[in-house]
């Protein structure tokens, strides 16, 4: 196998189980006899070593500032069914927080029927670079490392063998692929399709024209094909609920809405009306799909497909006002080089909908940039509603739940971050 020696002293964050090794740290590499060229492969499995040629563990190579992602510390090879325990590890945690409820005839789980979720999130589950969602018999795997990528075919094994429900696996990194490894193979496709010989419903390409999946007793219609990220922002799933506990007899603004999941759930708490905004038609179309199908008679819920800047300046202009609304943008800033901007877009979008709240409204605001910490996005919200000039007040503070769980050696995995505010 490959050897990384690291320089003098840069051991010390692996050994706090940090798992990255950045590429400045590495004093040389020493590749094994297989070696036609003169680095390592994109995704191939390496040993670090400290300068001191102590073993610190095995991981994926990858060019790029993180050069390694350690997947077993302390091994000079990766143990014997390693993708086997890691994901039955994450399965098990899932399971022991009583995340996974299938829908089944027990009355008691009326309305609770869950069978969607994330599997793995990446180093919070000791897996750099892995990302997998569960939808019903489906799970969706996404690599955002070069190794992951490579060892897609054992990990969807290993995923079918572990989690009970699932049957199909589908894969879906055409846009988290680092796109400088030149790496063989499909980003997009089947990796099984009707595994234990079942037929599967989903088409051969990966359409999912009648696929449904349901959470917290809620049916969504899941697209993993043309969708954004696997399909369905599970990270929310917590935070929706809360809207439904404060949704009763409310006029809802749901901004940002992709497929509805924040409106479901306020209907389902009892919301007078409710209007969801997104700027993509595809997204507007699934949302009345999801309306129908879980609300057959609701006639309180419009769609409307809009820049939500634009949206909130009409609206505005029209003196139009909610009890309750619910801002959860897309990341503004995905590097650090482009905070100061996203805190800007923050204060901005923020400022406008807590001057469309009625006095004693709910504002449900969101940021899921990971460049943008708590502190700086309560910034943001602080300077927005000083800016309007309203009293408000802090309810909630919201985060990613517990099927995204931060490795504690890994701070970086923290991303969402929600505030609840009483707006006077
Ligand atoms: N709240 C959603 C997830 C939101 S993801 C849920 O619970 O599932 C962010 C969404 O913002 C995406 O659907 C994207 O299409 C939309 N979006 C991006 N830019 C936008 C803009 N300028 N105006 C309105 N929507 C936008």
């Amino acid at each position: 196998m490959t050897t990384i020696y690291l320089k003098p002293h840069k051991e010390e964050s692996l050994k706090r189980f940090h798992p990255w090794v950045f590429s400045g740290a590495i004093a040389k590499v020493v590749l094994d006899a297989s070696h036609q060229a003169s680095t390592p492969e994109e995704g191939e499995l390496v040993c670090v070593r400290s300068s001191a040629n102590e073993c610190l563990g095995v991981g994926h190579w990858q060019v790029g500032s993180i050069a390694v992602r350690i997947l077993a510390f302390g091994e000079e090879a990766l143990p014997a069914h390693f993708w086997n325990e890691r994901l039955r590890a994450a399965y098990q945690v899932r399971e022991a927080i009583g995340l996974i409820r299938e829908p089944n005839s027990d009355p008691a789980l009326k309305g609770r029927e869950n069978n969607t979720f994330r599997l793995v999130h990446g180093e919070g589950d000791f897996l750099p670079g892995l990302i997998v969602d569960v939808y019903a018999d489906t799970a969706v795997v996404q690599a955002h490392s070069a190794g992951m990528h490579v060892c897609r075919n054992e990990i969807a094994k290993a995923i079918l063998e572990e989690v009970p429900q699932v049957k199909h696996v589908y894969y879906k990194s055409d846009d988290t692929l680092p796109f400088k490894a030149p790496i063989e193979g499909d980003r997009v496709g089947w990796l099984i399709n009707g595994g234990n010989g079942d037929v599967s419903l989903n088409g051969a390409n990966g359409e999912t024209d009648e696929f449904w999946s349901v959470e917290n007793g809620l049916s969504f219609r899941i697209d993993w094909l043309r969708g954004q990220k696997t399909g369905f922002f599970i990270d929310q799933r917590e935070n929706r609920a809360l809207v439904e506990r404060y949704a009763k007899d409310k006029d809802v603004l749901n901004m940002f809405c992709y497929t509805g999941g924040f409106s479901l759930y306020a209907l389902r708490g009892g919301a007078k009306t409710v209007d969801s905004v997104d700027v993509s038609q595809k997204a507007i179309d699934l949302v009345n799909i999801n309306v129908t199908h879980n609300f057959p008679k609701a006639k309180n819920h419009t769609a409307v497909a809009a820049d939500a800047f634009e949206y909130l300046t009409a609206q505005k202009a029209q003196n139009r006002t909610f009890d309750l609304i619910i801002l959860d943008p897309p990341a503004f800033a995905k590097h650090r080089d482009a905070v100061k901007n996203a805190l800007r877009g923050y204060q901005r979008i923020n400022a406008k909908a807590i001057e469309m709240i009625r006095p004693g409204g709910i504002l449900f605001t969101f940021s899921c940039s990971q460049a943008v910490d708590k502190e700086a996005f309560r910034l943001a919200v602080f300077s927005a509603a000083a800016q309007v000039g309203r009293k408000v007040r802090i309810l909630h503070q919201l985060h990613q739940p517990q099927d995204h769980p931060i490795n504690i050696y890994h701070p970086e995995g923290e991303y969402l971050k929600g505030l609840v505010l009483y707006v006077e």
